[in-house]
C-alpha cells in the first residue's frame, strides 16, 4: 500500500530528471510534499465555447472541435506553426513558436480535441498561441471540471513539467492512495468541534475540486491546521521556557531605581515607558527566567526602559550588559546612559571591537570581581573571555541584526541564564508577532515622548531637483544637517554603487560651502565609523550613504531626509530611513525622490509614507502588500513550519483562533499525553524533523 513518505520517484511518471527538478526547485521530495503543492488557481473549465462566440477580450476559452490545416510559416524568429480549428460554427487560428516538431508529430488533424486557451489579436485576426490540447478520450481530463493550476518554473517548464504534467502526478498520487485514506493529522474532537474537512478529503478537493465552495472548505481546513500547528509549537517552547527556566528572583525594584527615579530623571517618562518598566519588573520579580520582547517606534525612548530594568539588577545585587548591533551604536547607548548615570554611584563600561588591549584587559578583570555594574557593547561582548561575576539581565537592542547564535552565547555565561530584553524598533503587527515571537512575551511602547513633531514627508519626481537643492540648503543655513540616502540593496550591484558615488560627487559640487561624508557597506569598519563621527560631530553636514545608517544612529540635529530612488525601498525599510530624523526639537522633513514611472504598488507606498507616521500602520500595510517576508526580522528569526496555503496577512483572524485552541489545548494536557492528543505530538514531531533550518529567538 502506498504511504505519503514514499520518495516522489516512485510516482507513476516521474524519472530522475523530474523528480531531481521537482527537488530543486519545488523542495519536493516525497508524495506529502508533492500533495502540498496546492494550485494558485482554478480554470472553470465546464463550459464550451463555440468558435464563433469568441472575442478577444475573454481570458481563456475552451474549445471542442478538430484541425483541419497545420503547416509551418516564417522565417528565422518569426518561424511558427500556424494551425485552423473549427467546431463548425466558425474556425480560428491557433499558433505555435516553440517545440512544432513535437506537436505536428502529436496532434492529429481529423482528431477530436478539448482546445483551452486564451484568445489574442494579431494583425487584426483572433488567435490562440500555445494553447493546451487534450483528446476527447483523454485519462485525465479537464474539460468540464475546475481544472487546477500549478506554479512551475521555467526550468521545469523547459524540461515538460508544466502545470499540466504536475497536475498528472498529482493525481496520480492520489488514484495510488485511492484504497488507503490519508491519514489524519489533527484529532478527531478538533475536527468536530471546529466543523473541519478530513484531511484526506481536503487534499483531493484541492486537487480535484467539485466546485469552488468545497475548495474555499478545503482550503480553510488546511490553512488551520498549517497556523494551528505553528501556535501549538510556539506555545509549547514558550511554556517550556517560563516553568522549567529557573531565573534569578529580583525581589526589590530596588535603592538605585528609586534614587534615578527621584533624583536623575532627564525628563518624565512617558506612562507607556512606566508600564513597560513595570511589566518588565514583574517578569524579573517571578523566579522565571524573563524572555520579553520589547517594541517600540525608532524615538519612543527604549534606552530608559532598558536603563531602569539595569537599574532594577543593579539594585539587586546583579550585573547587566548590552548589546548593540554596530560600534556607533554601542557607543551612543554608552554615552547616553553615562549621561543618565551622571552622579550616581554605577559603573557602565563600554567594550568594542577598538577597545585598546590594555583597557580591555582591566575590564574584563572588573567584569570578573564585580565592579562593573553595565557593559555595554557590540557582539565583541559575547567573546569567550568576557565572564561576569554575576549577570542578571542581558538586553539586546535591534535584536533582528543579532544571528541565533549570539544570543545563544549571552544565555550560556552563567549557569541560571540571565533575564533577557531585545528590543527592537521595526514594529511587527500583532498577529505577525504572535506566530514569530509567539515563544516569547511582547511589550509594547505605543506613545511618543511629548512635543515630539512628527516629520513632515513629501514625495516629489526627480524634476525637481532645483527645488529639493533650494531647500537643503535654508536648512543647511539654519545649522541642520542632512542625510542623503541611496539604494545599494546588494552592497556588490555595481550600478548601485556608480550611482551611489555619482550621488556624492554631485551633492558634493551643488554644496561646495559645506562638508560631505560618504558611507557605504564596502568601507572597512574603521572607516565607517569615522565618516559617522564626522556626521555625529557636526563636521560634515551632509552624509551620502545606504541603508548601512538604518540602524539606530543618532544626530539629532540632522533634520532632513532625502531618500534617493525611493521606488526601490520596501516600507518598512523607508519607515526606518526616516526614523533618523525627527529626533531633535526642530521641524525635520523626509523627502522621497522617484522617477515619473511608478507601479500602483509604488504608488501606493509612497502615499503610506506620506499620510502617516506611525510604525504599526506602516508594518500593517507592509504586511498586506508584501506578505510577511516583507517584516524585516522575520526572515531571520523565521517561522517555525512553512506555510503554504496559510497567509499571516490575510488569515489574522484563524492565527488568532488556532493561537487560543492551542493555548486551552496545553492548558488541559501540558505534555500532550492523552490519547486522543497523541497525534499532535506525532505530527509536531514530523514537522520538526522536516524542517532543517528551524531557528528561534533564544
Ligand atoms: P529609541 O526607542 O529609538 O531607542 P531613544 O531611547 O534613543 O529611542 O530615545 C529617543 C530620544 O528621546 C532620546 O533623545 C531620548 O533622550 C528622548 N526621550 C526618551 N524618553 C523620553 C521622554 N519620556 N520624554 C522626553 N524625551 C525622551
Ligand atoms: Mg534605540
Amino acid at each position: 500500500m502506498a504511504d505519503l513518505n514514499y520518495n516522489i520517484l516512485k510516482a507513476k511518471g516521474v524519472g530522475t530528471r523530474w523528480a531531481q527538478l521537482l527537488s530543486e526547485e519545488l523542495d519536493v521530495h516525497t508524495y506529502e510534499d508533492m500533495l502540498q503543492q496546492y494550485p494558485y488557481k482554478y480554470v472553470d473549465r465546464s463550459h464550451i465555447y463555440a468558435v464563433r462566440e469568441i472575442t478577444s477580450d475573454m481570458a481563456y476559452v475552451q474549445l471542442h472541435g478538430s484541425f483541419i490545416s497545420m503547416n509551418v510559416v516564417g522565417e528565422g524568429s518569426h518561424r511558427r506553426l500556424s494551425a485552423v480549428f473549427t467546431d463548425g460554427s466558425g474556425a480560428i487560428e491557433i499558433v505555435w513558436f516553440k517545440g512544432l516538431d513535437y506537436v505536428r508529430n502529436s496532434v492529429k488533424l481529423s482528431q477530436e480535441y478539448y482546445l483551452f486557451g486564451k484568445p489574442s489579436v494579431f494583425g487584426n485576426r483572433l488567435n490562440i498561441v500555445h494553447p493546451e490540447l487534450e483528446k476527447g478520450d483523454a485519462t485525465i481530463s479537464n474539460a468540464g471540471t475546475l481544472q487546477a493550476m500549478y506554479n512551475t518554473s521555467e526550468r521545469m517548464k523547459k524540461a515538460g513539467l508544466n502545470s499540466k504534467s504536475v497536475q498528472k502526478i498529482i493525481l496520480n498520487i492520489l488514484s495510488e492512495l485511492q484504497s488507503s485514506p490519508i491519514p489524519e493529522t489533527l484529532p478527531q474532537y478538533l475536527i468536530d468541534r471546529c466543523h473541519l474537512m478530513s484531511r484526506d478529503e481536503a487534499l483531493r478537493t484541492m486537487h480535484m475540486p467539485k466546485n469552488m465552495q468545497t475548495v474555499e472548505t478545503a482550503r480553510y481546513r488546511l490553512k488551520f491546521e498549517e497556523l494551528f500547528y505553528i501556535q501549538l509549537k510556539m506555545l509549547r517552547t514558550y511554556n517550556q521556557k517560563r516553568e522549567q527556566q529557573a531565573g534569578y528572583q529580583f525581589s526589590t525594584s530596588g535603592a538605585f531605581l528609586s534614587d534615578f527615579y527621584k533624583n536623575h530623571l532627564p525628563f518624565e517618562p512617558t506612562n507607556a515607558q512606566k508600564r513597560v518598566v513595570r511589566e518588565i519588573y514583574n517578569d524579573m520579580h517571578s523566579g522565571k527566567q524573563m524572555n520579553r520582547l520589547l517594541q517600540g517606534d525608532v524615538g519612543s525612548g527604549k534606552t530608559m526602559v532598558a536603563l531602569m530594568a539595569m537599574l532594577i539588577a543593579k539594585g539587586n545585587g546583579y550585573q547587566s550588559c548590552m548589546m548593540a548591533p554596530t560600534e556607533i551604536l554601542a557607543t551612543q547607548h554608552y554615552e547616553s546612559l553615562s549621561k543618565m548615570l551622571d552622579g550616581m554611584p554605577v559603573r557602565v563600561e563600554l567594550l568594542t571591537g577598538s577597545t585598546k588591549q590594555k583597557e580591555r584587559r582591566v575590564i574584563h578583570a572588573d567584569l570578573l570581581s564585580g565592579d562593573v555594574d553595565i557593559l555595554v557593547g557590540t557582539h565583541a561582548l559575547v567573546e569567550d573571555t568576557v565572564q561576569f561575576a554575576r549577570l542578571g539581565l542581558a538586553v539586546v537592542d535591534e535584536q533582528h541584526r543579532f544571528g541565533v547564535a549570539q544570543r545563544a552565547k549571552l544565555w550560556s555565561k552563567g549557569a541560571i541564564p540571565p533575564h533577557i530584553l531585545v528590543m527592537t524598533a521595526t514594529p511587527i503587527p500583532r498577529t505577525l508577532a504572535m506566530t514569530v515571537y509567539g515563544d516569547l512575551d511582547v511589550s509594547v511602547i505605543d506613545e511618543l515622548p511629548p512635543g515630539r513633531k512628527s516629520v513632515v514627508t513629501e514625495h516629489r519626481f526627480h524634476n525637481a531637483r532645483n527645488s529639493l537643492n533650494r531647500f537643503i540648503r535654508q536648512q543647511l543655513e539654519k545649522g541642520r544637517q542632512v542625510y542623503e540616502v541611496f539604494p545599494l540593496i546588494e552592497e556588490s550591484e555595481r550600478s548601485d554603487f556608480k550611482n551611489l558615488t555619482n550621488g556624492y560627487e554631485y551633492v558634493k559640487s551643488a554644496f561646495p560651502d559645506y562638508k560631505v561624508c560618504m558611507v557605504h557597506g564596502r568601507l572597512k569598519p574603521e572607516e565607517k565609523d569615522a565618516a559617522m563621527k564626522q556626521f555625529v560631530d557636526n563636521e560634515a553636514q551632509i552624509m551620502v550613504a545606504t541603508t548601512v545608517i538604518e540602524v539606530g544612529v543618532n544626530v539629532p540635529n540632522a533634520s532632513v531626509m532625502v531618500i534617493e530612488s525611493a521606488e526601490r525601498f520596501g516600507l518598512s525599510q523607508l519607515h526606518q530611513l526616516r526614523g533618523r530624523v525627527g529626533r531633535g526639537a526642530d521641524q525635520s522633513y523626509c523627502i522621497l525622490m522617484t522617477d515619473y514611472k511608478l507601479s500602483t504598488d509604488t504608488r501606493r507606498r509612497m502615499e503610506i509614507m506620506v499620510e502617516t507616521t506611525n510604525g504599526f500602520e506602516i508594518a500593517e500595510a507592509d504586511l498586506r502588500m508584501r506578505g510577511p517576508g516583507s517584516i524585516e526580522g522575520t526572515q531571520q528569526s523565521g517561522l517555525p513550519f512553512n506555510l503554504r496555503v496559510a497567509n499571516l496577512a490575510s488569515d489574522g483572524q484563524i492565527v488568532q483562533y488556532t493561537r487560543d485552541i492551542a493555548s486551552e489545548i496545553l492548558k488541559n494536557d501540558p505534555q500532550l499525553a492523552s490519547a486522543e492528543d497523541a497525534i499532535m505530538l506525532q505530527r509536531l514531531n514530523y514537522l520538526e524533523k522536516s524542517v532543517l533550518n528551524w531557528s528561534l529567538i533564544s
